[in-house]
């Protein structure tokens, strides 16, 4: 199970099922450069590497890697890697070669670690759309296996950034997730209605600042503009930023 560290609930249930499912569990604990857009985001990217082997050591996990970048990249990874279409939107769009970063780590954890399956949230859904195609792609052996968001009592979804927030853009973040559960659930909404109700609402909300909000196909990703277009059903991708932090979150409509 890959994993930036700062380690949250959102991370020990993904844990507890890569434990629950295989005789040998491990975790990785490493922020990949090479996936950060700004220099600032990495620099303040929360790191509690003490605590982390903590929670991993009470959740009884087998081993633990925690490589440092000239382990990971002795030589400078020159891939490009093509993912269709898949990068084309959403946080491929805002955060360019974010994914192509995302890529080189996880395929060299699969290479090193030669797992049968690799556990992955659904909160980084373009994530795990991008990763599933890299493994068919490169012919991995290893399952990719989905994780439901884990969320905070007031529908927060938990992120290792939730901690860099204020108290007072803490408590307007749950409007996010919110606002998401309220769109998904009105069914009788065009695309355009809906995105018009997310829009508004965040942008309502004292702090926030929508960067994105598309409703897409859940396999393709393509933002749609009419509910009808989509076979494989359809998701509600999110982008806001509170200050200097960035949240994504996304729901199935
Ligand atoms: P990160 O440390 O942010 O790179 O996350 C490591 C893994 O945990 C990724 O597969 C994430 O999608 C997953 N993850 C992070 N937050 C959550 C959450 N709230 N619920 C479920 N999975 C999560």
């Amino acid at each position: 199970m890959p994993t930036m560290g700062a380690l949250h609930g959102g991370h020990v249930a993904l844990v507890k099922k890569c434990k629950e499912e295989n005789d040998i569990s491990t975790v990785s604990i490493f922020i990949n450069p090479l996936q950060f857009n700004s220099k600032n985001d990495l620099l303040n990217y929360p790191r509690n590497t003490d605590k982390d082997l903590e929670i991993l050591k009470e959740q009884s996990v087998d081993s633990i890697f925690i490589p440092d970048e000239k382990e990971m990249y002795p030589v400078p990874d020159e891939r490009v890697f093509n993912f269709g279409c898949l990068d084309k939107t959403m946080e491929g769009l805002s955060r360019p070669s974010h994914f192509n970063g995302v890529a080189k780590i996880v395929s060299r954890l699969l290479q090193i670690t030669e797992a049968d399956r690799a556990y992955f949230g659904e909160k980084d859904y373009q994530q795990l759309a991008i990763i599933k195609h890299l493994v068919k792609n490169l012919n991995f052996n290893t399952k990719i296996v989905p994780f439901p968001t884990i969320r905070e009592k007031d529908g927060l979804a938990r992120s290792s950034r939730n901690v860099l927030l204020t108290d007072e853009q803490r408590r307007n973040a749950a409007v996010i997730s919110q606002v998401l559960n309220e769109a998904s659930k009105n069914t009788n909404l065009t695309v355009k209605e809906l995105k018009n109700l997310v829009y508004r609402k965040i942008t309502e909300t004292p702090g926030l600042e929508i960067e994105y909000f598309e409703i897409a196909d859940r396999e393709t990703l393509q933002p749609v503009v009419s509910r009808e277009v989509s076979e494989n059903g359809l998701i509600g991708c999110i982008a806001v930023k509170t200050g200097k932090v960035r949240l994504i979150d996304n729901m199935f409509f």
